[in-house]
């Protein structure tokens, strides 16, 4: 089991952002490890943050079981809901009035634009083209895993520019809340963004290529994960990054709003997803490689950290 890390002594800050929406599993243990590792090797200072802003999943039972995983794991934390700091509330539930103030930001900066369409039209929108289409990561063994589903917006609400007279809703005068709209990123199409990942090396997506007009803030009043996750990170004076690599197009979306909110960019190291025998991503086996049926079946944090799992069934 390892010690406790010494008292931080460079300006590293890296962060342990779990979403409370189930048990932590395998991948989840490989990726927080190797947060705690860099934040140890630098002798920096590891935040704790739970991302449990999505009502309708969060469950606080498993935002506690998540840090009793962490610490049965031997990771420890500087800052986080159990032991507070100065960047606190560490509870992303607690911070709407930070993500607020972005919101807002974004709005008069004209970066964004209220979004009335419905899943149904965007379902509908046909010929619109899938993200899913879009190159993959390499896991190895020359498998590839979509980064991620979200189709591309095609755009229907971009055009109004935010308020015209001629639509019902809101006029910009009349905006002081985002409820009742999904609020899109208008990103700079053709545009590269292009970063150095620490782990993966030269990574580059296209705006409105990779992916389009993003949601910043939810129709049911919910920031969404790429503002509260910018503007947490630029707050809580986070340098570096760790996270899986099916992020990684997010990181790039991330970069679109950093620049637009003025926030500087922290270093991102993405790792690589942990596949099972059959080349299948292990957060699909959620239940099977928790760490709680791990623990249970009595193996030790040593074996999952190596990979050393028992066969499934
Ligand atoms: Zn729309």
């Amino acid at each position: 089991m390892a010690s406790l890390p010494p008292t931080p002594f460079s300006s590293y800050r890296g962060r342990l952002a779990p979403s409370p929406t189930g048990y932590l599993h395998v991948g989840h243990a490989r990726t927080f490890w190797t947060a705690w590792q860099r934040a140890r090797a630098a002798g920096g200072t590891l935040v704790l943050r739970m991302e449990d802003l999505d009502p309708e999943r969060s469950r606080a039972i498993y935002a506690d079981a998540a840090m009793e995983d962490l610490r049965w794991l031997g990771i420890r934390w500087h800052e986080g809901p159990d032991r507070n700091g100065p960047h606190a509330p560490y509870l992303q539930s607690r911070r709407r009035e930070i993500y607020l103030a972005a919101w807002r930001k974004l709005l008069d900066a004209n970066a964004i634009y209220p979004c009335r369409c419905t899943r149904k039209d965007l379902d509908g929108a046909l010929g619109a083209p899938h993200e899913s289409s879009a190159p993959g990561v390499e896991l190895g063994g020359g498998k590839l895993e979509p980064l991620d589903d979200e189709p591309i917006y095609p755009g229907t609400c971009r055009r109004y520019q935010g308020f015209t007279q001629q639509l019902p809703g809101p006029t910009g005068t009349e905006v002081e809340k985002p409820e009742g709209f999904n609020w899109r990123f208008r990103v700079p199409d053709g545009v590269a963004i292009e970063f150095e990942d620490l782990n993966l090396g030269p990574q580059r997506f296209v705006a409105g290529e990779d992916f389009g007009d993003f949601v910043v803030w939810r129709r049911d009043g919910v920031p969404s994960y790429q503002l509260a996750c910018v503007v947490d990170d630029a707050a809580m004076e986070i340098t570096e990054v760790v996270r899986g690599a099916d992020l990684l197009k997010s990181t790039a979306r991330q970069i679109l709003l950093n620049y637009a909110l003025g926030f500087p960019h922290p270093d991102w190291y993405h790792c690589r997803l942990v596949v099972d025998h059959n080349g299948r991503r292990l957060a699909k086996r959620h239940d099977a490689l928790s760490l709680r049926t791990l623990r249970q079946r009595g193996v030790t944090p040593m074996k999952i950290l190596a990979a050393e799992l028992p066969e499934e069934g």
